[in-house]
């Protein structure tokens, strides 16, 4: 099936995005959704964290213990490194499940990531779109919507690659500036994918 990868910085509005492909009828897969929830039901992704970081990373009840993962990994590439070659592959194997029970005649897929470029799996995608908003538009929404300050959301941007940077890699841009209509920005990217997906195999 002819897979999209849909991306975008905090707040840029991409959650917000594939909910009008969803209501074309284009189903999504949340990647970062998917990783939070593989890390309790993946018994080799719990097999591989427990080794990787100590029995300490899970309570007796199974639930994760973040606290510990997160006082390892803040801050330390190498540890946050190893974190992601744990889950990434996990949710590549999540990625296939999901995909292969859709039905098939379902013209495309999306698969929504935060990290799509900075994760490489970009690669995996057929094309892909970047989502973008200004600056000043993506904190506001973040501030209202999680509670937080200018300072937490912009240490939360850095860790990310610059809207320049993904650009470069990405196919194809949505503008989220609640100028231009998403809506009709859809709809011209869903007509080229139904295009493109009728003579995908
Ligand atoms: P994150 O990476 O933090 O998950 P995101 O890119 O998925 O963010 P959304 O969650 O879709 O962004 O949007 C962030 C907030 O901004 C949400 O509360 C959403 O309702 C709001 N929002 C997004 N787009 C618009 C818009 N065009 N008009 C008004 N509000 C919007």
């Amino acid at each position: 099936m002819y897979k999209v990868g849909i991306t975008g910085g905090i707040g840029s509005g991409k959650t917000t995005v594939c909910k009008v492909f969803e209501v074309l009828g284009i189903p999504v897969f949340y990647a970062d959704t998917v990783a939070k929830e593989i890390m309790v039901t993946d018994t080799l992704l719990i097999d591989g964290v427990k080794n990787t970081f100590g029995n300490e990373s899970y309570f007796e009840d199974g639930k994760l213990n973040n606290k510990h993962i997160a006082g390892i990994v803040f801050n330390n590439e190498f540890e946050l490194a190893k974190l992601n070659a744990l889950v990434h592959p996990a949710v590549f194997r999540a990625f296939d499940i999901w995909e292969a029970e859709i039905d098939s005649n379902v013209p495309y897929s999306l698969k929504e990531a935060a990290l799509l470029f900075e994760s490489g799996s970009y690669k995996m995608a057929d094309t892909t779109i970047l989502v973008t908003a200004p600056l000043d538009i993506k904190l506001k929404r973040v501030m209202q919507r999680d509670g937080a300050t200018a300072e937490q959301v912009k240490a939360r941007m850095d860790k990310q690659l610059s809207d320049e940077e993904k650009s470069e890699l990405a196919n194809h841009f949505i503008v989220n500036d609640e100028e231009n209509s998403i809506i009709e920005q859809v709809l011209v990217l869903h007509k080229k994918f139904l295009d493109i997906a009728s003579n995908h195999k």
